[in-house]
């Protein structure tokens, strides 16, 4: 009898043992969702043996839930397509629930758990909420099931348009990295990606038409050591992506419900093409792939009708190959110094009857000349994307940019609510709390070098992309925020993880 007792009793305590080690989700994930509401009751219990149930069309969905699983537990869930299962979990679309796309709401009941979405995106950050609410297991025992506490959690975006920039031109970054990039996105429910093409210091795109762009203009032979001071490596740098390996990554992106928007950064920080085409800067060169950081006073020739030619071919390629609703030109850091002495640029502004005023120089006029004129490219190009538009750095504000190029406005929220008030669409890019390439603790000593300055997450969290100083008509103009990361500093792509981290 007692021996009975005891082994019923130890028993017990192996019973509760496994229940109180058995690993428990949490909710309290980031982006924190609206709304998030638990039950009492049975817990849902997730073990290799639970299905996932997908409505047609979600079937990417579901493989990306059962790939995450396997990362954390290490066993895969089988995936099949719903027929009113009432157990597993089921994936499903219910626009009609929702009053706006990609919004989701998960339910976890004992038996089941339910993600419905106003549209697949919905889904997929349904997913990623589920996701991030496992129990991480770095143990090499993992254990088998795990629970989810009873309840509901819905959510739905502020912003359409929520944005991660990164610049591979600085220091290059391979594709499987960049691929990493966009999962750390996806996981974040950050749907725009703008990737940085073109820079003085390498030019990364595969342009058909100009094969030197790559051949030349992908590689600098050295880079200045530390913050521009005078001395230089002699290790060549570089690299470029094909148009073939865009295309892939456009894929890749989404099927993650990530649009990649790329930038071909003109008239400014075009000196990487200028060393392959000399005779397309306002000097004639010679020019080399820059092996400084900075901005460079050697820009493109804006009265000479071959540079312009060569701008708008680009962005046709660009075009072509991306199928992104907006076109980022870039339009940021463009010195006025060689347009002011240059002969075809003075007759350039004759030619167009442009006069500088109190507010702006002719030269200022000039380069709006520039931006609408591959505005118009991009706008034309309307057939394959219907309202496709330029994005814009907020200098095109100076001078009389048209009306329907995006403001990223990055130099402060300043930018942003003029362009505002002045009807243009914006995004929210301030230096003051959305560059990622900025410290992040002010232990410098004990931080990779960066580029300077100092940005604390709290200080990310805290930002309020709508000014007050706009009407609330005005802030309908702002359709969303985007974080930066530029790689002067940043030599590997550990580090960029670390500063997006
Ligand atoms: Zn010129």
């Amino acid at each position: 009898m007692k021996k009975i007792s005891f082994a019923l009793f130890a028993a017990l305590i192996l019973t509760a043992c496994t229940k109180q080690q058995l690993p428990v989700a949490n909710y309290d994930i980031i982006p924190q969702p609206k709304e998030v509401r638990l039950d009492d009751g049975k817990p849902f219990e997730l073990s290799p043996k639970t299905i996932i149930h997908y409505e047609a069309n979600l079937q990417r969905e579901a493989q990306f839930l059962s790939e995450y699983v396997n990362d954390i537990f290490g066993y895969a869930l089988k995936t099949q397509e719903y027929q009113g299962q009432t157990d597993g979990i089921v994936l499903k679309l219910s626009p009609a629930d929702f009053n706006q796309a990609e919004a989701y709401e998960i339910n976890i009941t004992p038996k089941q758990i339910t993600i419905k979405g106003a549209d697949a995106a919905g889904v997929f950050y349904g997913i990623q909420t589920l996701r991030k609410s496992l129990p991480i297991q770095t143990s090499n025992l993992k254990p088998q099931t795990s629970q989810l506490p009873c309840g509901t959690i819905r959510d739905w975006p502020n912003f359409a348009y929520r944005g991660m920039h990164l610049d591979p031109c600085r220091h290059f970054i391979d594709l499987d990295s960049v691929k990493i990039y966009l999962d750390m996105m996806a996981m974040h429910n950050m749907n725009q990606f703008h990737f940085h093409l073109s820079e003085d210091q390498g030019w990364r795109i595969e342009i058909k038409k100009y094969p030197e762009l790559t051949e030349i203009g992908a590689y600098r032979n050295g880079t200045v050591i530390g913050h521009n001071g005078n001395l230089y490596d002699t290790i060549r740098h570089g690299g470029f992506y094909t148009q073939d390996e865009l295309r892939d990554l456009i894929q890749y992106a989404a099927e993650r419900h990530i649009n990649i928007i790329p930038e071909i950064d003109l008239p400014g920080h075009m000196q990487a093409a200028l060393a392959c085409y000399p005779n397309m800067g306002c000097t004639g060169g010679p020019y080399e792939v820059w092996r400084r950081w900075g901005v460079s006073d050697d820009v493109l020739c804006a009265g000479n009708e071959e540079a312009m030619q060569f701008a708008e071919n680009v962005l046709n390629e660009v075009i072509d190959l991306f199928p992104s609703p907006y076109i980022h030109i870039g339009g940021d850091e463009c010195p006025k110094v060689r347009w002011e002495k240059c002969p075809k640029c003075q007759a350039k502004i004759k030619e167009l009857g442009i006069k500088g005023d109190g507010r702006f120089s002719k030269e200022d006029y000039l380069q709006s000349y520039v931006m609408n004129r591959m505005a118009k490219v991009v706008e034309a190009r309307g057939r394959r994307v219907i309202g496709r538009r330029v994005i814009g750095w907020d200098e095109i504000l100076e001078g009389n940019v048209s009306e329907t190029a995006i403001i990223m406005s990055w130099r402060g929220i300043e930018g942003g609510i003029e362009a505002a008030q002045k009807g243009h669409d914006v995004i929210m890019t301030p230096l003051s709390h959305l560059y990622f390439d900025y410290y992040q603790s002010e232990d410098i000593a004990n931080e990779p070098a960066c580029i300077g300055g100092y940005l604390p997450v709290e200080r990310v969290y805290e930002f309020q992309p709508l000014p007050s100083e706009l009407t609330p008509e005005e802030q309908k103009h702002i359709i969303g925020v985007q974080a930066n990361i530029w790689t002067e500093y940043i030599a590997h792509f550990w580090h960029v993880q670390y500063m997006a981290a």
